[in-house]
């Protein structure tokens, strides 16, 4: 089964021989070495500097690494503000809801840009707003948020940015110092080609150390987990085997030339099922220049309309995804994480072809 969904991904064979090490105990120095590892390469994914970042892992999803990243940075006195276009921005919100953050909300329509002179208005109007919290690559709709204009913007009012780059960090440019950057979640389980389950946040360590008293949370509070890796410890027991999975994939990803070279491959994949499914008289809900090479969000067709294509498609071996919230019922979405192929993309639109082609059968054939 080839997996079109935004994660979890297909794993490579490496990744998925990791899973199945011999388990090792948290405490002993073995688990050190392979929590270093990692954190090291986390940070060599966009060449920080070690001194001023810390990767701070997490056991869970994409989620539990947002959530503790707002929970934890966010100051005590100060306030948030959270630009929304997405399922995703919605999340943040409802995460600083529940834990009484002092926080705006600015929302926008779900295949929308973030209004950035509507972002300036709002921080030149309160000088508390400390943080600016964005998805990059809003998974929803599949649109790129142009974070690094946003970044300049908030440079200009003392403001960083806590990005949520669960479905972007490894797949697209993330210049952490240029952007004005205070941290970014991301998981295992997405561009990284890991298994789902662990998470992760980069942090600029100087932002770790002004986390609010007393802290939101006992499991996911950053600066306890930050304070126990940097000295070769963990807080709590660790998803073990999740770990040998992200390290094999993160020597996988070093291997295959790192970031760039992975976004150049999402990119040729990206750019031919836009032709193949143009061809196939589909229409994109975005521009492809508004898009993550990622993921692409596709108006449904009417006929078959969703359930039928996915279950045709499924039935050829290829999973798609809806989309969720204002978008539902309208669009499908097709990400190409994972062990896929030149020949599964080539495979796929066939089947693509072939299930509309049940639909509308070719004139002669009526
Ligand atoms: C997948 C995703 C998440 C996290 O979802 P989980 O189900 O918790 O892994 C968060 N933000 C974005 C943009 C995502 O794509």
């Amino acid at each position: 089964m080839i997996l079109l969904n935004p994660g979890p991904v297909v794993l490579s064979a490496a990744v998925r021989a990791a899973l199945a090490k011999p388990a090792i105990c948290h405490r002993e120095p073995e688990f050190a070495d392979l929590q270093d590892r990692i954190r090291s390469a986390l940070i060599g994914v966009y060449d920080l500097d070690p001194e001023r970042w810390a990767a701070v892992l997490l056991s869970g999803s994409g989620t539990a690494a947002v959530e503790a990243m707002l929970i934890s940075l966010a100051p005590a006195a100060g306030r948030l503000l959270i630009l929304s276009n997405g399922t995703y921005g919605e999340r943040m919100a409802q995460i600083a809801r529940s834990h009484t953050l002092e926080c705006s909300v600015l929302s926008f329509s779900w295949h929308d840009a973030v209004d950035l002179q509507q972002v300036e208005q709002r921080l030149a109007e309160d000088s508390t707003i400390r943080h600016v919290a964005v998805v990059h690559h809003e998974t929803s709709s599949g649109r790129r948020n142009d974070i690094e204009t946003l970044g300049a913007l908030c440079r200009r009012f003392d403001a960083s940015l806590l990005v949520d780059g669960v479905s972007s960090f490894a797949g697209e440019r993330l210049d952490f110092e240029g952007w004005n950057i205070g941290a970014c979640a991301a998981s295992a389980g997405k561009c990284l080609h890991a298994a789902p389950g662990m998470a992760f946040v980069i942090a600029r360590r100087d932002q770790l150390s002004d986390g609010p008293s007393p802290q939101r949370s006992v499991y996911l509070d950053l600066n306890t987990y930050c304070r126990h890796q940097d000295a070769g410890d963990t807080p709590f027991t660790p998803a073990v085997p999740l770990f040998y999975a992200l390290d094999a994939a993160l020597d996988e990803l070093r291997a295959q030339g790192g970031w760039e070279a992975r976004h150049r491959h999402y990119r040729r994949y990206a750019d031919r099922i836009r032709q193949g499914l143009l061809a196939l008289g589909l229409q994109p809900l975005l521009a492809a220049g508004d898009s993550s090479v990622v993921l692409q969000a596709w108006h449904q067709p009417e006929p078959p309309g969703y359930e039928a294509l996915h279950d045709g498609l499924k039935a050829r071996g290829f999973v798609i995804y809806g989309a969720p919230g204002a978008l539902a019922r309208r669009v499908f979405r097709v990400a190409t994480l994972g062990a896929v192929s030149g020949s599964d993309i080539e495979r796929f639109l066939a089947a693509v072809d072939n299930v509309l082609g049940a639909v509308h059968p070719p004139a002669d054939a009526r």
